[in-house]
C-alpha cells in the first residue's frame, strides 16, 4: 500500500492530527492497534451500565477542546462544583472551591483553620484566572506538594482536600507532579465544569472520528516497525508513506523509534459496582480524607449522567492509586469493599462488583525535573513527527493540542 501521511495511533492525539491535516488539505490514514478509536478514552457498555476505562472527567474550559469539539452533541452533564470529603465518621461538603473561594472550606476547616486557607484559595484563584496558559507552562516548576506548602496552605487542608483531589487528577498521591500541571488544572476547574458526556467519555473520540472518512481508519492494525517511510503492520503488510506521525503512548513510541525518550507513567485501578440506590444523591466527587485504606476518590457517575446506569440502579466508580500489581486484584477488591462498608454500612453487601480496570500507562508522570522538547520537527528529516499527551499536558486538552501541532509541523515540513 502507498499512502501520503500515516498516523500511528488513533487516540485523541492521532484523531486530532488527522482532522487538522484534513483541514490543511493533506490526506492522512490512521493505523490503530486496538479494535476502536479513542485510545485511553473509551467506554465499555455492560448490561446497561457505561463503564469508562478508568474514571475520567472532561473539563469544559479546556481551550483546545473548545476549538475542536462541538459541545452540544456531547450532551455534557456537569458535576456539582465542589467535593465531599469522607472523614472517619462524616462526609463534609466543600462548595465550589475554585469559583466561589470565599464559600469554600467552611465546613471542612472551620473552626480549626478559620480564614487563612480560604484567603489563600481566593488569592490563588484570582492569580490563575488571569494568568495565560502559556505563562503557566513557562513559569516556576516545582513539585505540587512543595508549591502548596510554599503557599502556606495548612497541613490539614492539604491532607484532607488537596492530596486526594489532586492525587486523583494526577494519579499521584505524593503530589510530586509538576506545579505547572497543578496550576493548569486548577485554572481549568476555576473556569468551567467537570462533566461527563451522556453516552460516556468515548463519545469524545467518536465525535472526532466522525469528521474522518471511514476508510482512513484502519483498526486492529498494530504497527510493529517503521523505517524511513515504510510501516510494518502486524500480519506482514507493509505501507509506504511520505510522512509518519507517531501518536502512540510514550513507551510505545520509544519502542518504535528509540530516539523518542520514554517518559515515566502512572498507573491507576478503577473498580465499578452496581448499587440499588446511591447513598449520595448529588452529582458530586467524593474524596477519601482519612489518609487510610485503598480508596482515593469515588463517585456515582449515574448521579451525574443517569444514562450511566439502567433504570432503578446506580453506578459506583472507585479509584485506587496504590498499585498492587495485576496479581493482587482479588485482595484489592476485598479491601475496597471493607472500606466502603466502614463508610456506608451493610448496604454495601448488596453492591455488585461489575468490573476492575488496571491501567498501567494511564498518565505521564510529568515531574518537574522532566525536560520535554516542545519542538515538533526534531525528527522531521526522517519524515517522522511525534505527538501525544506526554508532549504537552497529560490530559484530553494536551492530547488534542499535541495532535494539532503535529499536523501543523507536517504541513510546515512539506513546504520546506
Ligand atoms: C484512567 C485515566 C484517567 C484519566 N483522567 C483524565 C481526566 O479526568 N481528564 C483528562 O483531561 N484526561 C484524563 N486522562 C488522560 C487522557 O485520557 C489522555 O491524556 C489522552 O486520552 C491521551 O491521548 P493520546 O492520543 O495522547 O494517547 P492514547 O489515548 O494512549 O492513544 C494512543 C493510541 O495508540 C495506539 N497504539 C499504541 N501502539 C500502537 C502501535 N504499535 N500501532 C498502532 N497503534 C498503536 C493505542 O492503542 C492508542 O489507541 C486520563 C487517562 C486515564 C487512563
Amino acid at each position: 500500500m502507498k499512502i501520503d501521511v500515516a498516523i500511528v495511533g488513533a487516540g485523541l492525539a492521532g484523531l486530532a492530527c488527522a482532522r487538522r491535516l484534513g483541514q490543511l488539505g493533506i490526506e492522512a490514514t490512521l493505523f490503530e492497534a486496538g479494535d476502536r478509536v479513542g485510545g485511553r478514552v473509551r467506554t465499555d457498555e455492560s448490561d446497561g451500565f457505561l463503564l469508562d476505562r478508568g474514571f475520567q472527567v472532561f473539563l469544559t474550559a479546556y481551550p483546545e477542546a473548545r476549538r475542536v469539539l462541538a459541545y452540544d452533541p456531547l450532551d455534557l452533564k456537569a458535576f456539582y462544583p465542589g467535593a465531599l470529603i469522607q472523614t472517619e465518621n462524616d462526609r463534609l461538603r466543600i462548595s465550589d472551591p475554585w469559583r466561589k473561594p470565599g464559600e469554600a472550606f467552611s465546613e471542612l476547616l472551620s473552626p480549626v483553620v478559620p480564614l487563612s486557607d480560604k484567603a489563600r484559595m481566593g488569592i490563588l484563584r484570582r492569580k490563575l484566572a488571569s494568568t495565560p496558559l502559556d505563562a503557566i507552562m513557562a513559569g516556576a516548576d516545582l513539585s505540587t506538594i512543595r508549591t502548596l506548602q510554599g503557599l502556606t496552605f495548612s497541613e490539614r487542608c492539604i491532607r484532607r482536600f488537596f492530596r486526594p483531589f489532586l492525587g486523583g487528577v494526577f494519579l499521584d498521591p505524593a503530589l510530586q507532579t509538576s506545579s505547572r500541571m497543578f496550576e493548569f488544572v486548577l485554572k481549568m476547574f476555576a473556569l468551567g465544569d467537570a462533566a461527563l458526556p451522556a453516552k460516556g467519555m468515548e463519545e469524545i473520540p467518536r465525535q472526532l472520528a466522525g469528521h474522518l472518512k471511514r476508510e482512513a481508519i484502519h483498526l486492529d492494525a498494530r504497527v510493529e516497525g517503521l523505517d524511513r517511510g515504510r510501516l510494518r503492520i502486524a500480519g506482514g503488510e507493509t505501507v509506504d508513506c511520505t510522512n509518519v506521525v507517531l501518536a502512540v503512548e510514550g513507551p510505545a513510541a520509544a519502542g518504535l523509534v528509540p530516539a523518542v525518550p520514554a517518559p515515566p507513567y502512572r498507573c491507576v485501578t478503577t473498580l465499578y459496582y452496581s448499587c440499588d440506590h446511591a447513598p449520595e444523591r448529588d452529582p458530586i466527587l467524593m474524596l477519601n480524607g482519612t489518609d487510610r485504606g485503598p480508596i482515593n476518590n469515588f463517585c456515582f457517575p449515574s448521579r451525574v449522567a443517569p444514562t450511566y446506569a439502567p433504570a432503578g440502579r446506580d453506578l459506583l466508580s472507585v479509584t485506587v492509586l496504590l498499585d498492587t500489581g495485576g496479581a493482587q486484584v482479588k485482595k484489592l477488591q476485598e479491601s475496597v469493599r471493607a472500606q466502603l462498608t466502614s463508610w456506608f454500612g451493610n448496604r454495601v453487601d448488596g453492591w455488585e462488583h461489575l468490573q476492575t480496570d488496571r491501567i498501567e500507562h494511564a498518565l505521564p508522570a510529568q515531574m518537574p525535573t522532566e525536560r520535554r522538547s516542545t519542538a515538533y520537527n526534531t525528527l522531521a528529516k526522517q519524515g517522522i513527527v511525534v505527538c501525544g499527551d506526554y508532549r504537552e499536558t497529560g490530559s484530553i486538552n494536551g492530547a488534542l493540542t499535541s495532535g494539532r501541532k503535529a499536523a501543523e509541523a507536517v504541513a510546515l515540513a512539506r513546504k520546506a
